[in-house]
């Protein structure tokens, strides 16, 4: 007799009512600490409880593993290893039947031809393997801001939730750019991070009060109007200016780039390599989740402008993403500015695909598409960092294309220091090995950097050092080093304080 065959049948989530959201915690996650506090404090303000996942431990890549293809990238291996043992450790505590009814997961969803695409599956694939197939999980579009209520009606994603989501990631971003332009020189170790965990719970309570004023673009134009999140930013400008610095040192800066989980995320997903970064000497510029957001709200322009032809409202259609565009680049310049313009500017998207075009065509979408060609000869022509780290996952294909194109950059601009670091989660030497030769070149292109800033300032350090201390603001965590042209801090201050000393002998 022939065997019964099991057809497949998508995953659908059993209904989410509004009258169980009381009793239902939304969980998320794959974000950082900070942006996740932030997103929960948008939840929380919405009246939903809201919980993140823990941070991905090494375990959750095993755990993945044993549930899902094993040929996945390891961000889906390791996001789905992490709900997957939440899940089992809230089973073991609570009874299979609670935590089905207690929890629900959001994640982002999207198609195209990465496996972000199908993230889902990994996870309805999980699901079913630990038993939870009547667990409920619900994707939410990363490029729509009202998508209406899901199944039941228990979450909306409407207008008050996006525009707090998207203003709580600039904020968690600015806040991320001051970390790390800080920790580096901070005098008293440890300073960076305490103040660092305030600055995210007064922001926390800052959107949990969040007044919601408007319905749909009543939203936006409140959001965009109102000095709400710039004031709350100030005052976390002010905490800053607590931590004393000692900027006198010749640190490589090192650009973070790769694919998008990969690079965004803070801990053993990615062997923690920014904070081991810093402790090798570097300056790390982290890779800020606006750039992501601002790429999604910029890529439809170049295929509207395209289908002008077929299409007469195309034109309409681009002025109304650019008019989106200037309000996104104002508002992010506002939080930048509320914290005395440390944090980095956006860069230009149109200038990411002009120069990513000759190596990468922008229309292969997928992962961060042309973003990491563009985004390595940005930081190479504009100076930004001595060397650029890139995280790429195991088994990731618009990764390998990125990769691959690289090849030809280099050959054309040999000088660009470029380390492409294969993450898999579990070869953690091999892959810091790996970035600590390209960071040895890094560092002595920093050190020559700061040699020449001295030779040229004229000044000995001991006597910079005199100098820097009639400046006791120039020692304060808030304080922006002017641009001298120089890549590093450490050289950019020397010549400052030269300069500064100059003028006090004139
Ligand atoms: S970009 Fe690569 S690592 Fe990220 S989801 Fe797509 S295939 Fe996986």
């Amino acid at each position: 007799m022939q065997a019964a065959v099991n057809h497949y049948e998508r995953y659908r989530p059993r209904p989410f009512t509004r009258e169980e959201r009381k009793d239902v915690t939304i969980l998320f996650g794959g974000l950082t600490w900070k942006h996740e506090r932030l997103v929960q404090g948008v939840m929380h303000n919405l009246n939903y409880n809201a919980e993140p996942l823990p941070n991905v431990v090494r375990e959750d890549l095993d755990t993945g593993k044993e549930l899902i293809d094993v040929g996945a990238c390891c961000p889906t291996i390791f996001t789905t290893g992490s709900l997957a043992s939440f899940l089992k450790n809230q089973v073991a505590a609570q009874g299979k039947e609670e935590v089905q009814k207690k929890y629900v997961f959001l994640t982002a969803g999207a198609c195209g031809p990465c496996r972000f695409g199908q993230y889902h599956e990994s996870y309805s694939m999980a699901l079913d393997q630990i038993g939870l197939r009547d667990f409920r999980m619900f994707l939410m579009a990363q490029n729509e801001l009202d998508q209406g209520s899901k199944d039941g009606g228990g979450l909306d994603i409407n207008m008050p939730l996006s525009m707090g989501l998207v203003w709580a990631i600039l904020c968690a971003d600015v806040l991320t750019d001051l970390e790390y332009l800080t920790r580096p020189y901070e005098a008293e170790p440890g300073t960076t991070d305490r103040v660092l965990k305030e600055s995210i719970e007064h922001l926390y309570q800052v959107f949990r009060k969040r007044p919601v004023r408007g319905k749909k673009w009543g939203v936006l134009a409140w959001h965009y109007l109102t000095d709400y999140f710039t004031e709350a930013l100030g005052e976390v400008r002010r905490k800053w200016d607590s931590i004393e610095v000692d900027r006198l040192q010749p640190r490589p800066k090192v650009k973070v780039t790769g694919e998008f989980w990969l690079q965004t995320h803070e801990g053993d997903g990615n062997y923690n390599i920014k904070r081991w970064l810093e402790q090798e000497g570097a300056e790390v510029i982290p890779p800020p989740i606006a750039v992501w957001l601002d790429y999604l709200l910029h890529s439809p322009i170049e295929r509207m402008l395209e289908r002008r032809e077929v299409d007469k409202y195309a034109s309409v259609k681009v002025a109304v993403i650019r008019g989106l565009e200037k309000i996104y680049h104002r508002t992010y310049n506002r939080f930048r500015k509320a914290l005395g313009s440390l944090p980095y500017e956006l860069p230009d998207q149109e200038e990411i695909r002009k120069l990513a075009t000759p190596f990468y065509h922008f229309r292969l979408r997928g992962g961060e598409g042309h973003m990491l060609v563009g985004k390595a000869l940005y930081t190479y022509h504009h100076k930004k960092a001595h060397m650029i780290c890139e995280l790429s996952p195991y088994s990731c294909m618009p990764n390998t294309m990125s990769i691959g194109a690289m090849a030809n950059v280099l050959g054309k601009y040999p000088d660009l220091l470029y380390a492409p670091i294969e993450v898999k989660g579990d070869a953690e030497v091999h892959a810091l090995s790996r970035c600590q030769m390209i960071l040895t070149e890094a560092k002595k292109r920093a050190q020559k950097e700061f040699d020449e800033a001295l030779a040229k300032s004229g000044f000995s350090l001991e006597t910079l050092r005199r100098s820097e201390a009639q400046l006791p603001e120039a020692r304060r965590a808030g304080f922006k080093v002017p641009s001298y042209g120089c890549i590093s801090t450490g050289a950019n201050y020397v010549l400052h304080l030269a300069a500064n000393a100059r003028r006090a002998a004139a």
